[in-house]
């Protein structure tokens, strides 16, 4: 077993967390003081370490696993750096979780949360009632989101935004009188959460193994994935084929049965799978041949990440309804929500009564008002413009440096998102054996040398914050390639 054989290289970066002076904010300043009794002053990272082995269930974690090498403890973040309990700083190429998209330690948004938490920190929207931070950034949605989309439904998360597209979609078809388009088709390898229906639609069958999922009514064709099932041929006419896998599906369950299509602009979770530029279009052309509804997951690819406001803005699509989260609040609160068209809008709202659909925090005041705050420091300072202009073209052009390596079968992305295909042999693209094993050697090799890149199975995920200047992508590089180099040293001495 490869990783088993050696322990990452550790080169710690003991650089200081910068000071509140030196960052310009006053955080520190404005937080409570501890008491002497609070945990935070009177635990280390053994104590953390401990307390997490008792008390917490970590999310996508093999606990046991966890407890024998012990949780790092991240304690604070600046821009695009953590450091954890120890001093270390990271460099943190996964923005959060696909998330921090304006980068941490956002004052506004830190003022903006306390000042709506003074004045209103919450009430429901349930009562014929609404609060004038939901309505504002419901106003702005519409503002910077495709055209078809004026209204929104507010979630607390991604996974409950995909819950609320199966039960919009089969209302929506019970109120056109064809109550028997159920079927909602996905694609293997998608992401769409962890709820029972958000992880349904999703296509990870280590998912649907745990929890007899799907439930009925969802179907799940082959993504467009040229490094894995492409031969050689023409990318663009692998995108074709791929895409007609959705015709040929509909086709099988009965046209008159299928609600909708779902999927991400790019496949984030299961790989960062860049689909051709002739799929997008061939999928919407066949969702219209067969009226079915066009789902667009936005929920990583949303808010600037691919240097356009939205992924079907890159991929120029027109989907019916968009889900939307992460880089709506940068993550700094929790919300998430559903983009609604004005055809399915209006079809609702004239003619489909109450819906009987809804969560305590849908449209949450304190979350609206940060994500409210969040999008137009997106606008006016001119994120996305910059990922689409400069530094997104930036990252990609350096990490295609890295296509050199010898470890690496490819390297693809778009904007500000990207992935490196780990390979044993690069011109028949084999992988190692079991697969797995190279990306998590990798991804510790990259933790322990100040770099958080993810690893989905052999596939190196980057998706820093839209903040990251080109001196900080020059600083990601160097350290992916020097773990590159640390990976395939380490598999060289298994040899
Ligand atoms: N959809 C996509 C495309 C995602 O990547 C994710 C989370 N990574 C979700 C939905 C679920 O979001 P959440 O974790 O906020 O529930």
């Amino acid at each position: 077993m490869l990783m088993m054989l050696h322990h990452p290289t550790i080169v710690r970066d003991r650089r200081a967390a910068p000071s509140a002076r030196q960052r310009n904010v006053s955080l520190r300043s404005q937080r409570p003081a501890r008491s002497m009794s609070t945990l935070a002053t009177s635990h280390d990272t053994l104590g953390w370490q401990d307390l997490d082995r008792r008390h917490y269930l970590h999310p996508f974690t093999d606990s046991r696993a966890l407890h024998a090498r012990g949780a790092r403890i991240i304690t604070r973040a600046e821009g695009v750096y953590l450091w954890d309990s120890e001093g270390t700083r990271i460099l943190d190429g996964m923005a959060g979780l696909w998330c921090v998209n304006v980068g941490y330690g956002r004052r506004e948004l830190v003022d903006a949360a306390a000042a709506q938490m003074l004045e209103l920190p919450f009430y429901n929207s349930f009562f014929k009632t609404a609060t004038p931070p939901t309505l504002a950034l419901a106003a702005l949605l519409a503002e910077v989101t495709p055209p078809q989309f004026k209204h929104v439904f507010f979630t607390s998360s991604g996974s409950e935004a995909n819950d609320t597209v199966v039960r919009l979609v089969r209302h929506y078809w019970q109120v056109q009188g064809q109550p028997q388009r159920k079927t909602i088709i996905s694609r293997w390898l998608a992401y769409h959460g962890s709820t029972v229906a958000g992880a349904s639609l999703g296509g990870m069958r280590y998912m649907h193994e745990q929890g007899d999922l799907p439930i009925p009514g969802i179907e799940h064709i082959d993504p467009p994935y040229w490094f894995e099932q492409g031969t050689d041929n023409d990318q663009e006419a692998f995108g074709l084929l791929a895409a007609r896998r959705l015709e040929e599906r509909i086709l099988a369950i009965g046209a008159d049965k299928v609600a909708a299509f779902i999927g991400e602009p790019i496949q984030g979770a299961g790989g960062v799978i860049v689909p051709p530029a002739s799929y997008w279009p061939e999928i919407e052309r066949i969702c219209r041949k067969y009226g079915i509804l066009l789902v667009s997951d936005e929920v990583i690819c949303g808010f600037g990440r691919l240097g356009r406001w939205f992924g079907c803005e890159h991929f120029g699509y027109t989907p019916d309804l968009m889900v939307i989260a992460k880089g709506l609040s940068s993550g700094y609160l929790p919300i998430g929500g559903v983009m609604v068209s004005d055809s399915v809008a209006t079809t609702l709202i004239e003619r489909g009564g109450e819906f009987n659909h809804g969560y305590t925090y849908s449209g949450h005041p304190t979350c609206c008002a940060v994500a409210e705050r969040n999008v137009r420091i997106l606008r006016d300072e001119h994120i996305v413009e910059r990922v689409h202009d400069d530094t997104g073209p930036y990252l990609q052009a350096r990490l295609r440096e890295l296509a050199d390596h010898p470890l690496v079968g490819e390297v693809r992305g778009v904007g500000f998102m990207a992935a490196l295909e780990l390979v044993r042999d690069k011109a028949s693209r084999t992988r190692y054996a079991p697969v797995g094993e190279i990306g998590t050697l990798c991804r510790d090799f990259c933790f322990d040398n100040g770099l958080i890149m993810r690893a989905v199975g052999d596939t190196m995920i980057i998706a820093p914050a839209l903040v990251m200047s080109r001196a900080e992508i020059d600083e990601l590089i160097e350290r992916a390639r020097l773990c590159l180099d640390l990976t395939l040293a380490a598999a060289r001495d298994h040899a």
